[in-house]
């Protein structure tokens, strides 16, 4: 780690990071790959690597001392508890205006996520990244991620008769009598595991709730698939627990510095290397914090006022309905999705039919929307506390809201249901203070060229959400990982 000079350096091991670092060293190219958390390998004293989504303990959360959970109440009883401070795997990052969720590990969100693999419609993308050309990332780079990523369809045959998916076939005909398509959505999940899973035959991980503070067996999260490869060209070094705080022009090539944290997230050394090429991969927001933050305080000051420019929250907007006595929705749910409502076109959302793995019958069908919100924010640097601040405001969900309403109305006017009121806290129907998909800050051919090499220095690229103008039309790891394939080759080309 203390190397003195790297011809490549990574800053973040998501999916921006990881397809950098193995495209880079099948190149030839020596990579150094610094991530701010941990390497997620060890188990801990009950034997597993990662805690359960109903048992929040010291893993769970990122350098908090109080549990923050997307679902904060159920049935009028408050979940949060207490747990010791301790780099743990989800951070819940507190902005005025949102709290963004993010993966913090080696394996970035792949770590947290919920594993769908969502490739956009076509006719969708020109409002995706309207400078890329479309051919080229639906012939080779969304094919590409998917292969990479190992994403796969779950067997109609099997999903139709198993209990784990028993909520989601209550979310297609509720769908389905309300005339909205319902669509299936691929995953990166090994389904041959769920299926012993459900058999018996194996230690049960989607089908028992493991997804938002990790997963111990079955999702093959970036560790399983483009980190394996990168780490077996014997070229990538990866450095957990270490965060990047400078990237300083230094003739010609980049003096990173960055600190070393133990797992109470105190700073115990810190260190700096010299990097010919820094690739930013740390995430929409790690990014965008990065930069601006050298952008104004002049360490970097020709970067463009671009920076910290078009985020977005991917329109998130949570909300579950209540259903009647006699439509369970199964207390064995699979935590990994399978399928959603499009109604894109006619009202502006993306419903994922969402698990609600409590354990117990909850009469509850949950959902996370994907909306077209045209609201953007903006990172800018508060030099007085020393830290970024991000200009999003609560109210700026309303459009999401009225988006998912144009499903969820319709729905419950259908079935005679009522939105669920206890999921938020305080008889909130809308879970509108949270975002999983930050994307932008450093948009693609604004801050940077049209391959992520960033304006105004030789040698700094983006690799990341960032480079995505703030929405995604779906689920977003596809998409990033794509874009990352396609910016990496025409670098490796061009630039090396
Ligand atoms: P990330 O994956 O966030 O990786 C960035 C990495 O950089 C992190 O590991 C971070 O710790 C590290 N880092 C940050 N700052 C620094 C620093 N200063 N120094 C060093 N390292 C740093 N998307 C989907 O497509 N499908 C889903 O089903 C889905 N479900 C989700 C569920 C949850 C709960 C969450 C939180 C997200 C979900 N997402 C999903 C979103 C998806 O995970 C993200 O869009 C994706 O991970 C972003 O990729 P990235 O490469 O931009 O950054």
């Amino acid at each position: 780690a203390d190397a003195a000079r790297v011809p490549a350096l990574v800053i973040g091991s998501g999916y921006g990071g990881s397809v950098a670092a193995l495209r880079l060293a099948e190149a030839g190219v020596d990579v150094h790959v610094v991530e701010l958390g941990m390497s997620w390998d060890t188990p801990g004293p009950d034997g597993k690597i990662f805690a359960n989504t109903t048992k929040p303990d010291y893993r769970s959360f990122w350098l908090r001392t109080r549990t923050k959970q997307p679902l904060s109440n159920f049935l009028g009883f408050p979940l949060d508890k207490d747990v010791p401070r301790y780099t743990g795997i989800l951070d819940a990052e507190d902005f005025a205006g949102i709290s963004v969720y993010q993966g913090r590990g080696v394996g970035g969100g792949s770590l947290v996520n919920g594993g769908m693999a969502v490739t956009p419609r076509r006719q969708h993308f020109g409002a995706v990244l309207p400078s890329v050309n479309p051919d080229e990332m639906y012939d080779v780079y969304y094919p590409r991620a998917n292969a990479g990523l190992g994403v796969t369809n779950v067997d109609p045959a099997w999903w139709e008769g198993t209990d784990c998916y028993q909520y989601a076939r209550v979310g297609r005909k509720h769908a389905q009598r309300s005339a909205f398509p319902f669509v299936f959505v691929p995953n990166v999940y090994d389904w041959e595991y769920m299926k012993q899973e459900a058999s018996g035959a194996v230690p049960h991980s989607a089908l028992a709730g493991e997804v938002l503070y990790g997963n111990n067996h079955g999702k093959k999260t970036l560790v399983k698939t483009y980190l394996a490869r990168a780490k077996a060209t014997g070229r990538v070094t990866i450095s957990p627990l270490h965060r990047v705080t400078s990237v300083a022009p230094a003739g010609g090539a980049y003096t990173v510095t960055m600190e070393q944290l133990d797992t109470t997230g105190a700073v115990t050394a810190t260190k700096s290397v010299t990097a010919d090429r820094v690739f930013f991969a740390a995430g929409s927001v790690g990014t965008s914090k990065l930069l601006t933050k050298l952008k104004a305080t002049g360490v970097l000051p020709n970067l463009n006022g671009e920076i910290g420019k078009g985020w977005g929250d991917n329109g998130n907007v949570m909300c579950g309905r209540a259903n009647h006595l006699w439509d369970p929705t199964g207390k064995l749910q699979s935590a990994m999705p399978t399928a959603g409502i499009d109604n894109w076109d006619a009202g502006g959302a993306f419903a994922e039919v969402a698990p609600l793995p409590t354990g117990i019958e909850t009469w509850a069908s949950f959902y996370l929307s994907i909306t077209r919100n045209p609201h953007r924010a903006e990172f800018t640097w508060n030099a007085g506390a020393g830290r970024v601040d991000l200009s999003w405001q609560t109210a700026w969900k309303q459009p999401s809201i009225d988006a998912a309403k144009t499903i969820f109305d319709k729905i419950n006017a259908k079935e005679g249901t009522i939105y669920r009121t206890d999921l938020f806290g305080a008889y909130k129907i809308w879970g509108d203070h949270l975002t999983y998909h930050p994307l932008g800050g450093v948009v693609l051919n604004k801050a940077t060229d049209n391959h992520g090499r960033l304006h105004g220095y030789r040698g700094l690229y983006v690799m990341d959400g960032s480079l995505i103008p703030g929405n995604a039309s779906v689920n977003p790891f596809v998409t990033i990982t794509a874009l990352a394939e396609r910016n990496i080759e025409a670098i490796v080309t061009a630039d090396l």
